[in-house]
């Protein structure tokens, strides 16, 4: 068995920022990072649509708002730092219909509030100057908002660990954890490893993890897909930087944007459909186990009674592309439906409730050796670095 102070469960941005502010805060610390794919941000993470959020969405105070705000911060001068590839090209939330204007402004207010540097409410024609090809009658503009290359940052973030001596060990999937008094016994399909403490950031796996090691939490993840097109090359002169039309307040998710990547192309989406397997990345895929334990947990029947018409259209629109340009039209009349191409799609881990409530902001479960990130949704990339203060925060309280 090999000692280590702390495993880490999890080789997503979450698990690697845990692990790179545990060795700034403890250098004298050994540090293991479990991940069980054989390289680093291979889901949420390496399937998101690498946007830098600025924070102004979220509800003031909450884990989201504060760490987006400084993780974003974290996150800029990091990609300067190590040269990674990042751009802050700037955002605006567009509103299409007159009726969406107080709403926009609500949205202004809570980015006010957040302290997100920079934003102002604009007209057609500054929305113009922006975005030549949007329709709206109003707009957010976010100028701090970016894009950046999350796998990058997380291999950075893995050269910085293995540099400082630790280990990043991939190909290893956690099974079982047994806990005692003082020390951890974490068995993966391969071999066994001995810890003092743990933190599982294991995102689409997190109550599984936590389930293993005796945690029971009060939630359970259910997987939604967000699947993209990608502009083709002649038309990606309609999209300047990210926008985003106005959030649906009912719904955890943003609507279906237009994002520039930092490799070049403009992707459009994502959508948000249920799927039948928490890492099943296309319309078809599908895990028995997996259905049925969606299908016996409460909170999925509770969700469905109350958003079952908006998953239903979302369904739709998932499999009609013609409808999906719909939506689309909305923000860029120009779009039509040959300007559009198939790109890979993510999937959210949403944490739900038994009462089909939507845990919309970070959750951790913390005992005498153990945190779990139970939830870490959007915007947990751009907030990566500042959760990973977060937990060694909690970890200094539990543990030390
Ligand atoms: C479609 C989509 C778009 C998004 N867009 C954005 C965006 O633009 N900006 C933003 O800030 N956020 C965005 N998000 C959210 C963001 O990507 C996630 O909140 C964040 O990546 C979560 O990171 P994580 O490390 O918790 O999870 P993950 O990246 O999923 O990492 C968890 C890791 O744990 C590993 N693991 C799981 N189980 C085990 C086990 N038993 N043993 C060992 N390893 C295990 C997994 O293989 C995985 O590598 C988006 C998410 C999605 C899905």
């Amino acid at each position: 068995m090999t000692q280590h102070d702390f495993i880490i469960v999890g080789a997503g941005i979450v698990g690697l920022s845990t692990a790179y502010k545990l060795l700034l805060a403890y250098p004298d610390v050994s540090i293991l990072v479990l991940e069980k794919e054989d390289k680093v941000a291979a889901h949420q993470t390496g399937n998101n649509s690498g946007v830098i959020h600025s924070g102004i969405y979220y509800k003031p105070n909450s884990y989201r708002a504060k760490n987006c705000v400084e993780g974003r911060h974290q996150l800029v001068d990091f990609c300067q730092e190590y040269d990674v590839d990042h751009e802050i090209c700037g955002k605006v939330i567009v509103a299409t219909e007159e009726e969406d204007i107080p709403r926009l402004k609500n949205i202004f207010a809570t980015g006010q509030i957040n302290g997100i540097e920079g934003i102002s409410l604009i007209d057609p024609p500054e929305i113009s100057e922006i975005e030549p090809y949007v329709s709206g009658v109003k707009a957010i503009h976010v100028p701090c908002s970016g894009i950046v290359d999350y796998v990058g940052v997380c291999q950075t973030l893995r050269s910085l660990i293995e540099d400082h001596g630790h280990t990043v060990l991939c190909g290893q999937e956690v099974q079982k954890v047994k806990t005692q008094e003082t020390n951890i016994d974490v068995y993966t399909q391969k071999e066994a490893f001995h810890s003092k403490y743990l933190i599982n950031c294991a995102g689409l796996y997190s109550d599984h993890v936590a389930e293993s090691a005796g945690v029971v939490p009060d939630l359970q993840i259910v997987p939604f897909r967000g699947e993209y097109f990608e502009l083709k090359p002649e038309v990606e002169h309609f999209v300047n930087g990210l926008i985003y039309p106005m959030p649906n307040p009912a719904f955890p998710f943003l609507g279906v944007h237009f994002t520039k990547m930092v490799r070049g192309a403009i992707e459009c989406g994502p959508n948000a459909v249920f799927a039948f397997k928490r890492e099943g990345y296309d319309k078809l895929s599908f895990d028995l186990e997996e259905t049925i334990e969606t299908l016996n947990f409460p909170g999925f029947y509770n969700l469905a009674r109350k958003y079952w018409k908006m998953g239903l259209e979302e369904w739709y629109r998932s499999f009609s592309k013609k409808a999906f340009v719909e939506n689309l039209q909305d923000l860029i009349p120009a779009i039509r439906l040959q300007h559009l191409k198939k790109s890979p799609s993510g999937v959210r881990a949403m944490a739900l409730k038994p009462n089909g409530e939507i845990l919309n902001d970070f959750q951790f479960e913390v005992t005498a050796n153990e945190i779990h990130v139970l939830n870490a949704p959007s915007p947990a990339a751009t907030a990566g670095l500042a959760i990973g203060d977060e937990i060694v925060k909690r970890a200094e309280k539990a543990f030390m």
